[in-house]
């Protein structure tokens, strides 16, 4: 698939192919791009401004609708290209679709409420006499990076609300995913001027450090790995910059919880989308009256799920991004295991397949649980108080989301307010978002909100226009 600049399709010498991790087998392949062309998407996205930010909000949110319904056509051509490029299951790739029409439809609402206030001048010194108000203006041109696990959702967050306050947009796609953003960039382009929204695909290191480089970019807004919104912090300068990082979520169950709850919040957290999920359950951190019990309860669960062909719509556990993902995973556990941990289900690997395994007697050292473990573990590690599991639940960089299962309320709040994570939530696991809500980790997990109302408060800046009266 040829990148899309300037509402015109742009291809390289150099290609890369994009591959089905399920088979193997090359689905189509994208440019390798360089520097010119990053310069040619930059220009293309300066020069393209005037046009978008002559339309009015009104027109603005009808073409979001309409790229909408267009989604909405297409959603099973898409998530079935989805399954293909990341090899999740067909069921999760409809879900991801479902998501992503509605975080369009969000952001076609939102650009029908972006505007400022007025402010009493004179409450404060000398300012009487004075009528001001402000008004949110676009930046210019946001660069949106974005990952392989959620690349159709997690880059609507970015683009949607982008253009929702007139922003123009460069996208650079996952290397490992880019196709179905890349075709979804192709609906964007038929509803709005050429130029608005520009595709481009090649190595993070050369193509996506340029945008983030560049004098005439005026926003990163990213989501990956920490490792890279470090370095992206650092080299961006005087830019804003919005960075999604990732996780190492706590679930935190105390002895009075519904282990059954608990249990069905372990299976939809730590095994969905083979465990790549930012806001996954990483640590289960059990009180140790109900650890026996809780662990039973979650093997028995855990081997109902149906490893398989992830085009399959009875599948529920998929393969990870690419085989060496699954040996790192692989490896991770094994190393847990010669530390003393116990595996009670799975821990085999079968090519970019890693089976959902439950494993005990995990201790809060182990590179397991202190680093983030992007695969389908489920990791217990026992605790002998609500004390203790604030403790272990707080001791980590990390803090994207976590959640607390007890039916104390008292117990509830303490965990909801001593634990250091953008959000908690109270008997259900971390991984849940609805695409509203304020999204953004503590600590390591990131810099800002996304969740459209709040992009777009990261993506224009406020003018104060003051009228002198006296
Ligand atoms: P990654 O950091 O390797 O890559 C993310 C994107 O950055 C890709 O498009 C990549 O090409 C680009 N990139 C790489 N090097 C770059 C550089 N030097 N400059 C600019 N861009 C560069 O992440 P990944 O492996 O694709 O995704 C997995 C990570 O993303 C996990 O850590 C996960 O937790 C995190 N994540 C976070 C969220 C969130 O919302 N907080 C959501 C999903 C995933």
């Amino acid at each position: 698939m040829d990148m899309l600049i300037g509402g015109k399709h742009i291809s390289s010498e150099d290609l890369a192919g994009v591959i089905n991790p399920y088979d193997g087998e090359t689905i189509d392949t994208v440019p390798i791009a360089h520097r010119q062309t990053a310069d040619l998407a930059i220009f293309e996205a300066n020069n393209a401004k005037h046009s978008l930010q002559e339309m009015s909000a009104f027109k603005v949110s009808n073409k979001l609708f309409e790229v909408c319904d267009k989604l909405k056509e297409n959603r099973k051509d898409f998530a079935h290209l989805l399954t293909m490029e990341v090899g999740k299951p067909i069921r999760e790739s409809l879900v991801e679709l479902d998501r992503s029409i509605e975080t369009l439809k969000l952001a076609a609402e939102e650009a029908k409420r972006i505007y400022g206030e007025s402010v009493p001048l004179d409450a404060g010194l000398n300012g009487k006499g004075f009528f001001a108000f402000t008004q949110k203006v676009p930046l210019g041109v946001v660069a949106a990076i974005t990952p392989f696990n959620y690349p159709l959702n997690l880059t609507i967050h970015k683009i949607a609300p982008a253009i929702a306050c007139k922003n123009t947009v460069i996208v650079k796609p996952p290397t490992e995913a880019p196709l179905t953003v890349m075709k979804f960039c192709e609906l964007l382009d038929d509803e709005f001027p050429d130029g608005v929204v520009n595709t481009i695909t090649g190595y993070g290191s050369e193509v996506g450090d340029y945008l983030v480089t560049s004098q005439d970019v005026n926003k990163i807004s990213f989501t990956g790995s920490v490792t890279t919104g470090l370095m992206i912090s650092q080299k961006a300068g005087m830019k804003k910059v919005t960075l999604e990082l990732g996780g190492n979520d706590p679930m935190v169950v105390l002895k009075d919880a519904d282990i059954d709850k608990a249990v069905t919040g372990v299976i939809n957290g730590a095994f969905l989308n083979a465990g790549q999920v930012c806001m996954g359950v990483k640590r289960i951190i059990v009180e140790e009256d109900i650890a026996d019990e809780f662990s039973q309860r979650l093997v028995d669960k855990t081997k109902k799920l149906v490893m398989g062909n992830p085009l399959n719509s009875e599948t529920t556990l998929g393969t990870l991004i690419n085989e060496k993902a699954a040996m790192q995973v692989e490896q991770t556990v094994n190393n847990a295991v010669n530390a003393g941990a116990k595996i009670l289900a799975g821990g085999i690997r079968d090519g970019a397949f890693y089976e959902a395994t439950v494993i005990d007697n995990v201790k809060a050292d182990m590179d397991l649980v202190v680093n983030e473990t992007f695969g389908p573990v489920a990791p217990i590690i026992r605790v002998d108080s609500v004390d203790e599991a604030i403790e272990v639940a707080n001791d980590t960089e990390y803090g994207l989301q976590a959640g607390v299962f007890t039916n104390d309320y008292a117990n509830a709040m303490r965990c909801a307010n001593e634990i250091e994570a953008g959000t908690v939530f109270v008997n259900k696991q971390s991984t849940f978002r609805t695409d509203n809500m304020p999204f953004g980790g503590f600590k390591n997990s990131g810099v800002g909100k996304e969740g459209i109302k709040y992009a777009v408060d990261e993506m224009t800046k406020t003018k104060l226009i003051g009228l002198n009266l006296r």
